[in-house]
């Protein structure tokens, strides 16, 4: 059930984190199904760390150039650096990141892109993009 590519990401040109796909269940309201493709990436400890540093010198930045803000630097700095540690943390524990769902809508069966937020777990509802369709996206048992 899974196709395993080992190319560069994206979305992180840098990385060597590795696209991996896999086949879920589009489903609409009247519960007819397609299959779809599910494409994430997968991130090794390496990976992980790096993001988490990133997201940790990024926030801490932000919370460094908040400092000459007045009045504001009084929520804009702690709030940056208590967010460093919280998104690192998130980061390093983040292995599989969803990116988008490719496949047709079973009402309409146009084809549909559907982009998937980072913290996005199946299953979930969309809308598929050609008729707004409701459509949930759904793993198959036993992948
Ligand atoms: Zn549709």
């Amino acid at each position: 059930m899974y196709e395993f590519s080992h190319r560069r990401s994206a979305r992180y040109p840098e990385s060597m984190a590795t696209i991996k796909t896999q086949t879920i269940l589009i489903k609409n309201d009247k519960n007819i199904s397609s299959e779809g493709t599910l494409r994430f990436t997968i991130y090794d400890h390496q990976e992980r760390v790096k993001r988490a540093i990133i997201a940790l010198a990024g926030f801490w930045l932000l919370a460094l150039i908040s400092v000459p803000v007045v009045v504001l630097h009084f929520v804009l700095v702690p709030a940056f650096l208590f967010m460093g540690p919280y998104f690192a943390y998130k980061r390093y524990h983040a292995v599989s990141v969803p990116i988008e769902v490719i496949g047709h809508c079973p009402t309409c069966d146009e084809e549909l892109t559907i982009q998937v937020e980072t913290s996005d777990r199946l299953p979930m509802w969309s809308y598929c993009s050609a008729r707004h369709d409701p459509i949930q996206l759904v793993e198959i048992a036993g992948t």
